[in-house]
């Protein structure tokens, strides 16, 4: 039986994974199962590189196919921030609320129809010995002026989704699970994976 490895020691990340995987016939581990391994240094500049990093450094170190994420929001009238500095935006110690008041502070004054943003999802598969390949997914809305909603997390409540006239933080997990960054990219590798295990 095939074993990939999830280079991650978030639960909600591992749950969608296995949930993906466990009727391909793959065993799904994750840094959970492992809780000596220390955070990886995420130096890269974009997410699809943070990506690679994590994967990389977790599959020489296991000797087995890893699949590593990176996630952020991009803000079009900040030039693009917070992106990969998302986790973190408003101080070292990483605080959702923080971070979204910081956001909603810059954006102070800013129209309506200047507030377009995206999230940006960036999966890497590695193997030891073989090139990484990166899938990415990108979900499109707009920051509200004031956070709705108490569901999901990080920015979920200021990203508003014209389509659903709703947050983010306003969906049930299930209908997030369509249209995310996240779900884009995932699916994107469930695509190609019969190709990458033959
Ligand atoms: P990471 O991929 O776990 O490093 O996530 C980076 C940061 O991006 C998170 O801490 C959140 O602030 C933000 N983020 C990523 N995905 C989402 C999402 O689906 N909703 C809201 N915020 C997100």
């Amino acid at each position: 039986m095939q074993e990939i490895l999830i280079a991650t020691k978030n639960k909600g990340k591992v749950a969608e994974f296995e949930a993906i995987f466990k009727d391909k016939g793959m065993t799904v581990s994750s840094l959970l199962d492992y809780p000596e391994v220390p955070e990886i240094e995420e130096n890269g500049e974009t997410f699809s590189e943070n990506a690679t990093i994590k994967a990389e450094a977790i599959a020489q170190r296991f000797k087995k196919p890893v699949l590593a994420d990176d996630s952020g929001l991009m803000i079009d009238a900040l030039d693009g921030r917070p992106g990969i500095f998302s986790a973190r935006y408003a101080g070292l110690e990483k605080n959702d609320q923080k971070n979204n008041e910081k956001v909603l502070l810059e954006l102070t004054g800013v129209p309506e129809e200047k507030r377009t943003a995206r999230f940006h999802c960036a999966i890497a598969f590695a193997r030891p010995n073989e090139e990484t390949i990166v899938f990415e997914g990108q979900c499109e809305g707009y920051i509200l002026q004031a956070p709705q909603g108490d569901g999901g997390f990080g920015y979920d409540p200021i990203f508003y989704l014209p389509n659903y006239q709703k947050s983010m933080a306003e969906l049930t997990k299930e209908e997030k699970n369509k249209i995310s960054h996240r779900a884009k990219a995932l699916a994107r590798l469930v695509c190609e994976w019969p190709k990458l295990f033959t």
